[in-house]
Formats: structure tokens, sequence, C-alpha cells
């Protein structure tokens, strides 16, 4: 036990000094008599009487504890007190724990910060979809049940030219239900150079053995030949796919087959030509200053059967995995049992209908959507918005770091065009002050992903990156606002 006037504690108030651990703990005031203080009234009414009588507990529990140590105030046995400390643990534990960040990364389709984000009227699709009955799977015309998939497919195969469509979770459940579906027990021909492992849980062979189809693999890792395919087919072939190198580019000495020349090998034999094409395009993105893709209806028109792709990577929607082509195809797809285990919730449907209707106008999409408005975003735009906030930015960093408006590249991100970069405009921040820059930068790195809503940048070449590209101007003064105290 500590004794009398014993070093001061952690605990210690300007208006108290340490107890005794006896006459302390008798200081410390009883639940019923803190649950009937005034000052408790507010956090009842905000948080209930459950959680208040738990964190009181709690907080009661470290009292005595310093109490035992000798070193409890008397300023902390207050009600008042009590109660403001208690509100801060239970505000602290409501915060949910998906917080909104600020991505400064330059990548504009994080998969770590959620991918595209959503134009509003997908939002106001969404919240209709929680908030109120819908016909998820009624026919509003005979009044009998519906296919969720009717939805979207009219819009898809608007867009694609694709004679029906189906939709899941994601584009790694729509290779591993078409696989599943078409080629279980059977053998799916893919070069070696596509066998692309996406973030480290989807790779190509895993999911094809997770489908239950054999891998056939074929040519090298640079080069792949008609001829390759054309040995590979045999009497438990299934199909031919091909696979977009979404991450990586094979460059140098190379020879791919492209699909048309692939479809009409699968189709000599009697098989059907798939393509995972990843990103999915669903226009070609260079009339927007974007390097060029092959489109959904490209790959389709080039004599793919069945072409996957996600929904939430270029296309700009949500979470889901797109699966469109040849009619007699998709109807075995949706006959599968899995596609009831992978089936997208309303809220997918609800936010990706909008989306895709967006399409419909291309003229008006990278005002609309906001994936393509960010991608677009003029370079000059983005400096004149660095210059006008620098001042401040600089006011938040003080003397230990030098900030300065400067050029950079972005990325498109979640394996679309790997090897493109967008020029971009933001800042790059360096260490000013003594002692190791590598240390300070990821401290003021620390700091920033420690504000209310965290601001993640990239560190290289000895300086912390903030790249300004998905900063929009709704959300710049939420930004400014986080510079007015020091960040370091
Ligand atoms: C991104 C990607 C996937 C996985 O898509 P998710 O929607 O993330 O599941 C699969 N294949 C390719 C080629 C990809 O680029």
């Amino acid at each position: 036990m500590a004794s009398q006037g014993a070093a001061q504690g952690p605990n210690d108030g300007s208006d108290g000094k340490p107890q005794a651990a006896a006459a302390g703990a008798a200081r410390i005031p009883s639940l019923d008599r803190l649950l009937n203080a005034a000052c408790m009234q507010s956090l009842l009414q905000g948080h209930g009487h459950t959680q208040v009588v738990a964190a009181l507990r709690r907080h009661l529990d470290t009292l005595r504890q310093a109490a035992l140590a000798g070193e409890l105030t008397t300023a902390s046995v207050r009600p008042e007190t009590v109660a403001s400390q208690v509100g801060d643990a239970l505000e602290a534990a409501a915060q949910p724990r998906l917080r909104a960040v600020f991505n400064l990364t330059g990548t504009v389709l994080h998969t770590n910060l959620g991918r595209a984000l959503l134009p509003d009227e997908a939002v106001a699709a969404v919240v209709r979809a929680l908030t109120t009955p819908a016909n998820l799977e009624f026919d509003l015309e005979s009044g009998g049940r519906g296919d969720r998939d009717d939805l979207v497919e009219g819009l898809l195969r608007e867009l694609t030219g694709a004679e029906a469509a189906t939709v899941v979770n994601n584009n790694a459940a729509a290779v591993l239900l078409m696989l599943n579906s078409l080629a279980d027990r059977r053998e799916v021909i893919v070069s070696r150079g596509e066998l692309v492992e996406i973030g480290g849980a989807f790779r190509i062979p895993d999911v094809m053995k997770r489908a239950g189809a054999r891998l056939v693999e074929i040519g090298t890792t640079n080069r792949t030949h008609p001829v390759d395919y054309q040995n590979a087919i045999g009497p438990r072939t299934a199909m031919l796919m091909k696979v977009h190198c979404s991450n990586y580019a094979v460059t140098g000495f190379t020879r791919s087959v492209d699909v048309a020349q692939a479809a009409h090998i699968a189709h000599q034999a009697g098989l059907p030509m798939t393509v995972d094409l990843g990103s999915g395009t669903l226009l070609d993105l260079s009339r927007w200053g974007l390097p060029r893709e092959d489109t959904v209806r490209e790959t389709i028109a080039a004599g793919a059967d069945l072409v996957t792709f996600s929904g939430d990577k270029l296309l700009g929607g949500p979470q889901a995995g797109l699966i469109v082509g040849r009619a007699e195809l998709i109807r075995r797809i949706k006959k599968n049992p899995l596609k009831r285990a992978l089936r997208v919730g309303k809220l997918t449907l609800a936010a990706l209908e909008p989306v895709l209707a967006l399409y419909r106008a291309p003229e008006l999409l990278a005002d609309r959507l906001t994936t393509l408005r960010l991608l677009t975003r003029p370079p000059a735009q983005m400096r004149e918005q660095a210059e006008r906030m620098l001042p401040a930015l600089r006011r938040a960093l003080g003397e230990r770091y030098a900030a300065e408006a400067a050029p950079m590249a972005s990325q498109i991100g979640s394996g679309a065009l790997p090897v493109d970069q967008l020029p971009s405009y933001g800042y790059a921040i360096r260490h000013a002050g003594k002692g190791r820059a590598g240390r300070a930068l990821d401290a003021l790195q620390a700091a920033l992903r420690g504000l209310p809503r965290p601001v993640i940048g990239r560190i290289g070449d000895n300086a912390l990156w903030l790249d300004l590209r998905c900063l929009e101007a709704r959300d710049e003064a939420a930004f400014l606002a986080q510079l007015e105290d020091p960040l370091a």
C-alpha cells in the first residue's frame, strides 16, 4: 500500500492530493447514488440503462484500484467527473468500426478503402430499399413470384449486347459459379500468362480447384499460341477461358491469343469461350482520355460466350459480380444451387440499377458517375485546390515538416490498367527537422490516421504524398476543419 504523500498518480487533479486507501475507497460514490445523480440522466437517455450501468461498474473498478494504490483524487470521485468520464467511454465505444476516411493515396479504386464511391442516385435507391418494401422478387405485372436478376438484366443486355445476365456477390463468386456450373469434374484451358492472383485470396488455380474444375495450363508465361489451345482440347474439355491480366503486364517478347482467335478455336470444337474481364468497362474510356481497355460489349462481340466482371471496379457501382453471355449458359448457371448461396441482396441491386442506367447517357457520365469523375479530374483543378489549401496545411504541420504542392501520379487501382498512371496534383511533405526522416514521416502518417476522419496518404522517396484526386469540393471543408489544430 502506498503511504500518504506518495508520488502523484495519473488521476491526480489540481485540487486533490492522493488519499490513504481506506479513506479514499470510502469516498467513491455508490452505483445507486450515481445512477440517481442529475448529471447522469442525459447519459441514461442517450445510451440506455444497461450500457450505463456496465460502464459505471467498470469505472468504479478503476476508481477502487486507484484508491488501493493511494492515488485517488478528490476530483475523480465527484459525480460530475464520473459522468463525464463514463460519457467519454460510452461515446468511444459507440463509434462505428467502419469509419469515413479521406483517400489521398492516389489510388481511386482502392480495395482496402472500399473501391468505387457511388453516385447520389444509387445512394437514394439504397436508402429507399432499406426503408420500404420493394418488388425484389415480385412480378408486378402477373402478381406472381419474380426473379431478382430481372431488375438489372435488361440494362446489362442493353449495355453489353449479351443475350442474358445474372448477378452474384462479387467477381470472384462469378468466376467460381461459372466454373462450377459448366466445368465441374472437367477441364478448363487457360494460358500460363493469365494465371492471375488478385490480392492474395483470389488465385485462378485455387478457384478452379474449389469449383471442381481441372486447370489445363498451356503456353508459357510470356508466350501462348493458337496451336497451344488447339492441342490441349480433349474429350474432358469443358471450356476455354481467358483471364484479364488485371494487376500486371506481360511485356517484351510476348505473344497471346486474343478473344476472337480463342473463341474461334473453342467454337470449332463446340466449346464455350469464357472471359474473366476483371474490371470490365462498359464504355471505351479513351473517349475521356483514359487508357483503352476492351469493353464487355467488344468482348461479347469478339465471340465470348460468357464474360464475368466486377461491379465496384471501373464500372463504378456496388460490390457485385456480373455474368453476361449466352442465354442457354446463363440458364445453367442460374440453376446451380451455388447461385442461391452467392446471390446479391437488395441493397446491391438497388445501387446497381441506377449506376447502370447512367451509362445510357455517355455524354453525361464523367459528371455523374463518381468513379469516372474522379478519374477524369483535370490536373489544373487539383493544382488550384492544392495551392489554395497549402497555407492551412503548413500551419497544421508546424516547423517539423515542409509541405509543397507537387505534381504526382495517381492510379486507377483494383487491378485496372496496372501500368497506366494519371497525372495528378497534391502535396509532398518532407521532414524539415533533425532526426531520422523515416521515423518522422511514419509519425506524421500515424497522426493523420489518428484524426477524427483519418487521412490516408502514402510514403515514398522520403516524402509523405497526399494526392488530392479523391478530395472533391464537397469534402474540402471537412478536410480543412481537421487542419485547424496542429498535426504534429
Ligand atoms: C478483381 C478481379 C477479380 C475479383 O473480383 P472481385 O469483384 O474483387 O471479387 C477476379 N478476376 C480478375 C481478373 C480481377 O481483376
